[in-house]
């Protein structure tokens, strides 16, 4: 590859699905000695960040110094040792391996697991890659883990899922904000940017079981704090849409025009009055009505969702419920109003859109359409029956490894699954089990350092390539400077298997070639990329999809219609689903989980940040002071929590920022200190979704503590 010229790349940041942009300037020596970090960063103006960037982004440039990048494959030696190996004889070793079980045991027994961080461009190329180079349906993604419940709720109630249906700076005009499970001062500060409009006019309201950095902006003025139990907030919502029916206040004309399904919305909400709410969620009544009539009353209204009420076994139905609330107050598509999702990973939009998911093809098409079959084997160059069908949701994919109907090799792409992954002691005990596990990264993350083979990858500022930000905005990720000698991209690695695989079609290895092929995939799917290339994104174009040729794109959907046929929105009742574990005694809890400012994820990257990991260096339990008096807990002591899957024992952090039957793990630790050591795996029947949200854990203190 040639060396970047410019001294400055625009590009964005490496972490969350804001991608607020920055510019990287090359630094260079000052008298002879080298500078230890390769480029300074800098925010970058631009309508989602204005400049902004939260601790992480500005820490980033870390990454691309770190001592322990990996820059040489690894295999596991007889001894059982990772030790270095050429590029040529991991690849043979990945290559027969997967030749050998494909024979042996059918393609089915061979397994890719991909990221929601990675491009556009090698998204794509995974789910090709696995499916015409291996032949195997079985191909998931971490974000199943992550935005699959809204992305469901999505296509069911608007025939098309983009996270937010309208650019971020819309809010800026709203005058009231219903945030409910979502804290995006740590989790995307410059976000908060939009939503002083709304703060600075007594709208902003935020649901929460926990007192967050974002439920403390409603401090100020008129906003509201909701807390209600986790886990019950497709109660709440199925209240305030009781109450929005019952005084009179839904918007009916629009009902009319632009729905289906109000008669049983009314039917499935009619048991839901606010006292009944009450007795469920913890949330008094006369609040309800006030959120209720809030959100009604004001011109310019949005409801946002973020993980904290998606991430549950009814996660889908809550989002949905979500959904019907908006849609009863006629804000969907209504200019100044509006109902989104928040996504979380840095390309947690498009990495659900072009093939990385079991059930899809490019194009965010569903993989059992034979229409989108016949495209698809097209572009690729394959006959249609070629193309697998739907394989398995990544809990279901992950929970079978090694089992006779499982995946016996299993490739993972940007993603520390022995971290994130529910109930991680199951996955931990399935990756013994493997023939084979490979991982590509750039660091050894926890998952790399248990694999058979470890390819060393590129990433952000060594790489061009484009990613889609959370409000469905195609931005592009340049190269700043070159990648470490001996390091490769994901797309070259899987040119190299697919060439040792002999497999049909083509694997380029420029990714504007892939993003060419990939705009040409989704030509007339949903997330319809066709009239895009790299070239016109580098004119600065804001390229919001579906964006099929000729076109100038769709900042905002729903405006005229929705995606269905008819053009309608669906209206789908929706009920609480009976929950897999709740506490049954006094001494039980309910443990939920999140992020925090100073981590992203598993933290294999912010972990090596020393400015972050001195900020945050180990995991810790918050919890309420009446809950720690009673059990005997004090600040900064051990604690032990347990329930049937695991332990762990962690600091308490006491006080009085969560309900008093609730506690909180942060969950971007390893090893013993992983809080998914405690989740369930238990899954939302529609989307695969885990419920990370709710689990029953018991504490006291340590022994010794
Ligand atoms: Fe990066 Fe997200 Fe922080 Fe912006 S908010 S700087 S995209 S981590």
């Amino acid at each position: 590859m040639p060396r970047p010229t410019a001294p400055v790349t625009d590009t964005h940041c490496p972490y969350c699905a804001l991608q607020c942009a920055m510019s990287l300037t090359r630094t260079a020596a000052v008298d002879g000695v080298a500078p230890r970090l390769p480029v300074d960063v800098a925010g970058r103006d631009f309508p989602t960040n204005r400049g902004g960037l939260c601790k992480k982004g500005w820490t980033s440039a870390e990454l691309l110094a770190r001592g322990d990048r990996l820059t040489t494959p690894l295999v596991r030696d007889a001894t059982g040792e990772l030790v270095e190996t050429s590029w040529d004889a991991a690849l043979d070793l990945v290559a027969s391996t997967i030749l050998r079980i494909r024979i042996e045991r059918g393609a089915d027994a061979i397994g890719v697991f991909g990221g929601g961080g990675l491009t556009n461009e090698k998204a794509y190329q995974l789910g090709k890659f696995a499916r015409i180079a291996i032949g195997t349906s079985r191909i998931d993604y971490n974000g199943r883990f992550c935005m699959s419940s809204a992305a469901a709720a999505g296509n069911r109630a608007f025939g098309i899922d983009r996270g937010l249906p309208f650019p971020l700076e819309d809010l800026d005009g709203a005058s009231t904000v219903l945030l409910l499970g979502s804290n995006v001062a740590e989790t995307m500060p410059p976000f908060i940017g939009h939503l002083v409009g709304a703060q600075a006019a007594g709208g902003l309201i935020v649901v929460d079981p926990r007192r967050s950095a974002t439920a403390r902006l409603t401090e100020t003025g008129r906003g509201l704090h909701v807390q209600p139990a986790p886990g019950t907030d497709l109660v709440l919502l199925l209240g305030l849409t009781h109450i929005v029916l019952a005084e009179g206040l839904a918007d009916e004309a629009y009902l009319a025009e632009r729905t289906t399904g109000l008669d049983g919305l009314r039917r499935s909400v009619s048991a839901w009055w606010p006292e009944r709410v009450q007795s469920v969620t913890g949330v008094p009544a006369p609040v309800l009505r006030d959120v209720a009539r809030r959100l009604a009353a004001s011109d310019g209204t949005y409801i946002l969702t973020g993980r904290g009420v998606e991430q549950h076994v009814d996660g889908t139905d809550t989002a949905t419920a979500a959904i019907n609330l908006a849609l009863v107050l006629g804000l969907p598509g209504r200019p100044g109003s509006g109902y989104g999702t928040l996504t979380g990973q840095g390309n947690g939009q498009g990495g659900r859109e072009h093939g990385q998911k079991c059930d899809q093809l490019p194009g965010y098409r569903k993989i059992t359409d034979p229409e989108a079959r016949r495209h698809v084997a097209e572009v690729w160059g394959v006959p249609v029956e070629s193309i697998p069908g739907p394989g398995l949701p990544a809990v279901a994919l992950l929970n079978r490894l090694g089992e006779p109907e499982g995946v016996h090799a299993l490739l993972v792409h940007g993603s520390n699954v022995v971290v994130s992954a529910p109930n991680v002691q199951t996955i931990r005990d399935g990756l013994g089990r493997l023939e084979l596990l490979v991982v590509c990264d750039f660091f050894l993350s926890e998952t790399a350092a248990l694999a058979d083979v470890v390819l060393p990858t590129t990433q952000w500022a060594e790489e061009e390539g484009t990613m889609t930000s959370l409000e469905g905005r195609v931005i592009r990720r340049r190269r700043a400077l070159d990648a470490p000698v001996g390091v490769r991209s994901e797309l070259w690695i899987m040119h190299e298997l697919a060439r040792r695989l002999d497999a049909p079609g083509r694997f380029d290895l420029d990714p504007s070639i892939v993003f060419d092929e990939l705009a040409a995939a989704s030509a007339g799917g949903l997330a319809d990329y066709s009239g895009l290339s790299h070239a016109l994104l580098d004119t600065g174009l804001a390229a919001y999809w579906p964006f099929p040729a000729g076109s100038g794109g769709t900042p905002r959907l729903f405006t005229e219609r929705f995606a269905h046929d008819d053009g309608l929105a669906r209206i789908v009742p929706v009920r609480p689903a009976k929950v897999s574990e709740s506490p049954e005694t006094g001494e039980e809890l309910t443990l939920t989980t999140g992020r925090l400012l100073e981590h992203y994820q598993s933290g294999t990257q912010t972990r090596r940040v020393p400015e972050l990991d001195d900020a945050r260096p180990e995991v810790f339990v918050q919890v309420h002071p009446a809950t720690a008096a009673r059990l005997g807990i004090v600040e900064g002591g051990l604690v032990e929590l347990s329930n049937r899957r695991g332990a762990l024992t962690v600091r308490a952090r006491v006080d009085g920022d969560i309900r008093h039957d609730t506690v909180f793990l942060p969950f971007h630790y390893p090893g013993d200190a992983s809080a998914n050591l405690l989740t369930q795996d238990a899954v939302d029947p529609i989307s695969g979704m885990p419920d990370f949200k709710r689990a029953v854990v018991r504490l006291r203190p340590a022994a010794g503590a």
